[in-house]
């Protein structure tokens, strides 16, 4: 994403859906942010990057989840763009996590046995500065139906093929009829018995989940299973808004689960990791992965070592059903699955 690419004109109809306004009104600018916030840009923690390469976005929706006046906002945190990003660090890439070994063909990424993972949109609604995708080349995605067609015809051929994941970017920054037209084609391939969806998009945007984008949740989700991963991080992101637009997912016919990455200074303690997972019961919603940083180019500075990961792990056991206990995974280029990190140190690998 290193260009900004932005599929919305900036003088919409008032036709366009609100979330695709609110989307627009975005901050793009980090002085605009912190003032938001009651915060003084000339007193920022570390030198903050004001035109990064990775382009500064974050919706208004999400900022007014913000804690005003503090620097240590666990939601701050994951959008500010300092200067620290910049610096090299041995191990830290530009492609950590083999995505350009396991590309098979334009969109589309296969690296685990019956899954294939297509990258549907190059945008996203939030820009969050651990990402690991953030070096994408998603110029190489198609854009062309035509181009999808061939895809889909290519996937259809696999007779091992079990389960499409949307992914990205962000597949919900498309529209809805983009969204029911990949989502139609899948349809068309018999051997795929379920689909995935993974989405930030509601987590920074809740107006995303309209009564259009339900009524199409209904629908698909009656013709083939609908697993939805949304990507929480913290307890405070999700505010009575988000918890509505869930349980109405679920009441559509969604499975949802919940993916979190390990962020230093956002959930590297226990009781944040305790409290997302509770938040996300209350939602009806399932934790999923607690990931591990991949380790990407930019992204140093939120690194967790494994080891505390495993002791706060250790924690989580004790304080939650097993059913709220995410599993601690790392993605490691060229393996059959995501590494279960407590499963690999019981084993001493
Ligand atoms: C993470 C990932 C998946 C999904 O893996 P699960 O363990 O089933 O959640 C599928 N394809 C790719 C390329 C992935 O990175
Ligand atoms: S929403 Fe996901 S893909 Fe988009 S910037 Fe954030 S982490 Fe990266």
């Amino acid at each position: 994403m290193a260009a900004d690419q932005t599929p919305i004109p900036s003088h919409s109809p008032a036709s366009t859906p609100l979330w695709q306004r609110e989307w627009q009104a975005s901050f793009r600018n980090p002085v605009e942010l912190l003032e938001f916030l009651h915060l003084d840009p000339l007193q920022t923690p570390g030198p903050l990057m004001l035109n990064p390469g990775f382009p500064f976005r974050v919706p208004r929706n999400y900022a007014e989840r913000m804690r005003k006046s503090d620097w240590n906002d666990p939601l701050l945190r994951q959008v500010l763009p300092f200067h620290h990003e910049e610096e090299e660090r041995p191990g830290f890439v530009q492609d950590a996590v083999g995505d350009s070994d396991a590309q098979d063909g334009n969109g589309v990424l296969r690296k685990y046995h019956g899954r294939a993972l297509l990258l549907l949109s190059g945008v996203c609604a939030v820009h969050c500065r651990y990402c690991f995708r953030r070096e994408f080349p998603y110029e190489e995605i198609p854009a062309a139906k035509m181009d999808w067609d061939q895809v889909y015809s290519r996937l259809a051929e696999d007779s091992d093929l079990e389960e499409i994941l949307f992914s990205g970017g962000d597949p919900l920054s498309l529209s809805d009829s983009n969204l029911r037209w990949h989502w139609e084609k899948t349809f068309t391939i018999p051997q795929v018995k379920r689909i995935r969806i993974h989405t930030r998009v509601p987590v920074v945007l809740p107006s995303r989940i309209d009564s259009k984008f339900l009524d199409l949740v209904r629908e698909m989700s009656s013709r083939k299973p609908l697993f939805m991963v949304l990507h929480i991080n913290h307890a405070n992101e999700i505010g009575p808004e988000l918890e509505e637009r869930i349980k109405a997912l679920r009441a559509a016919g969604a499975v949802l689960l919940n993916q979190a990455v390990l962020l230093r200074g956002v959930n590297d303690n226990v009781d944040a990791l305790v409290e997302l997972s509770q938040r996300l019961l209350d939602t009806g919603s399932l934790p999923y992965y607690l990931h591990q940083l991949d380790r990407v180019r930019g992204a140093w500075h939120f690194e967790v070592p494994e080891e505390e990961g495993l002791a706060l792990m250790e924690e989580l056991r004790q304080r939650l059903p097993g059913y709220g206990v995410p599993k601690y995974v790392r993605e490691a280029a060229g393996e059959a699955s995501k590494l279960d990190v407590s499963a690999l140190t019981r084993l001493k690998i």
